[in-house]
C-alpha cells in the first residue's frame, strides 16, 4: 500500500479516535436521557458498520438502525419480470451483478440465462454499451439500477448517442425519496437521520434541507469510514439533543452544499422522478428514475412490447414465504427478527431480496454476525 493511502486509512479507522467519539456519543445520549433511534438509508454505511463492529462500541441507548438503502433490495419483482420477458424474447440484457439473482415476481434473470437467454453480468453502462458495438445483430438492453450515484452514468451514456441497439429499462431509484418514505410511515420513530455521502456528492447537502424542515428531524451526511460514520453519529445527537431540526455535513471533503452540477444537469436532462413501487414498501412519490420523453428512442419500454404476463406469478411474491423485507426496510424489524434468516434463507439460496444484494440488510448481517464481537474485528 502507497505511504498515502497507509496515512488515508489511519487516519479515518484510528481506534482511539473512534473509542473518542463513541464516549462523547455516549454523554450526548445520557444527556437526552431515553434511546433514541436514527437510521442511515445506505448500504455501504451498513457494510462499514457491521464490518468494524461499530454497534459494539455505541452506548445502549443509541439505535441504529438501517432504512431502505439498497437499490438492488427496492427493486420491485414486476420491474425484475420486465427484464426477465425482454430476455427470454430474445433481447441480450445486461446488469450488474447483484441483479442477476434477485427474484421477479417469481423468476431471476439467473433464471432466464439457465433456460439459454442472453443475461450478461457489466461492471458500467458503458460495457453494455460496448456489447452492443460488439453484437450489432441483438438488442442489447441495459437493465440500469442504482441511487442518483448510478443513474448520472446511465445519463452520460444516454446523452453520448449510443448505437441504436441499445436502449435502457430504467429501475433507479432515487434516495431522498426513501427518506420520505420512512418519515411518513405511521409505524416510524426515527429522530434523526444519516444521508449517503455518496449520493450526496452529486445532489449536494442542501438537498435535504427541505426534508429536515418538514419533518423537524435533523439529517447528517457522512463518509464511508469508521470514523466518518461515529463523527456524524455525534453530530446527529449533539443536534437532537439541542432541538435542532438542521442538516449538517461532516463529510466535507467529498461533499458540498450545490453537489455535481454538471452531474445534476445531466441527470435531469435524461430522466423524470416518477411514482414507482418499490419492492417491500409500496408506492414512493418520486421514488424511480424515468427516461424522459425526449429519450423514447432510448427506453426499452417505449422501444418493445414487453409482456411480462409468461414470467409473473404474484402468488409466488416471498411475501408470502414469510420474508420481511419490507418492514426491515423501513427499519421496523431487524434480519434476526425474519423466522427465514439464516436457515432457509442464505446469501447462497436467498429467499428475499435484502439477502441477494451485498448491500442488503440480511446479507451484510449474515456476513458480519449483525453486531459483532469487537475481540473479533481487532479494533
Ligand atoms: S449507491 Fe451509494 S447511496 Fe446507494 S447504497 Fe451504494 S453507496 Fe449507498
Ligand atoms: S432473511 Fe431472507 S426472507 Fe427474511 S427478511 Fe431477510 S431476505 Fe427476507
Amino acid at each position: 500500500m502507497a505511504g498515502k493511502d497507509l496515512f488515508q486509512e489511519l487516519k479515518f479507522r484510528d481506534p482511539v479516535r473512534a473509542r473518542a467519539l463513541a464516549e462523547a456519543i455516549a454523554r450526548e445520549v445520557d444527556a437526552i436521557g431515553r434511546t433514541v433511534p436514527v437510521m442511515h438509508v445506505c448500504g455501504s454505511h451498513e457494510q462499514a458498520i457491521a464490518r468494524f463492529g461499530l454497534r459494539a462500541v455505541l452506548p445502549p441507548g443509541l439505535e441504529l438502525i438501517m432504512g431502505p438503502g439498497c437499490p438492488v433490495c427496492v427493486t420491485d419483482g414486476p420491474e425484475v419480470d420486465e427484464a426477465v420477458a425482454l430476455a427470454l424474447q430474445g433481447a441480450r440484457v445486461c446488469t450488474y451483478g447483484d441483479m442477476l439473482r434477485l427474484p421477479g415476481t417469481a423468476r431471476s434473470l439467473a433464471d432466464a440465462q439457465a433456460d439459454g437467454a442472453k443475461v450478461e453480468v457489466v461492471y458500467s453502462v458503458s460495457q453494455a454499451v460496448e456489447l452492443a458495438q460488439k453484437h450489432p445483430e441483438d438488442e442489447v438492453v441495459f437493465l440500469g439500477s442504482g441511487f442518483e450515484t448510478t443513474a448520472v452514468a446511465t445519463a452520460a451514456v444516454a446523452l453520448a448517442s449510443p448505437p441504436k441497439n441499445f436502449s435502457i429499462l430504467s429501475v433507479h431509484k432515487y434516495v431522498p425519496a426513501a427518506m420520505n418514505v420512512v418519515a411518513e410511515s405511521p409505524q416510524t420513530n426515527i429522530e434523526g437521520y444519516i444521508a449517503a455521502g455518496h449520493a450526496a456528492i452529486i445532489t449536494g447537502w442542501g438537498i435535504f434541507e427541505p426534508f429536515a424542515a418538514r419533518t423537524g428531524k435533523p439529517v447528517v451526511v457522512a463518509g464511508f469510514e469508521p470514523l466518518d460514520i461515529l463523527a456524524a453519529i455525534l453530530q446527529l445527537v449533539e443536534l437532537m439533543r439541542q432541538g435542532k431540526a438542521e442538516v449538517a455535513n461532516v463529510y466535507p471533503r467529498c461533499v458540498t452544499k450545490e453537489g455535481n452540477l454538471p452531474a445534476q444537469r445531466s441527470l435531469w436532462k435524461v430522466f423524470r422522478p416518477v411514482t414507482g413501487t418499490w419492492r417491500g414498501i409500496a408506492e414512493v412519490r418520486d421514488g424511480n428514475l424515468d427516461l424522459r420523453p425526449e429519450y423514447a428512442h432510448l427506453d426499452a419500454r417505449k422501444r418493445f412490447r414487453i409482456d411480462t404476463a409468461p414470467v409473473r406469478d404474484e402468488d409466488a411474491e416471498e411475501a408470502a414465504k414469510g420474508c420481511i423485507c419490507g418492514s426491515i426496510m423501513l427499519g421496523l424489524a431487524n434480519p434476526g427478527d425474519c423466522a427465514l434468516f439464516g436457515k432457509t434463507c442464505v446469501p447462497e439460496s436467498p429467499v428475499g431480496a435484502c439477502m441477494v444484494s451485498s448491500e442488503g440488510q440480511c446479507r451484510i448481517w449474515h456476513t458480519y454476525g449483525g453486531v459483532p464481537d469487537l475481540r473479533k474485528v481487532g479494533t
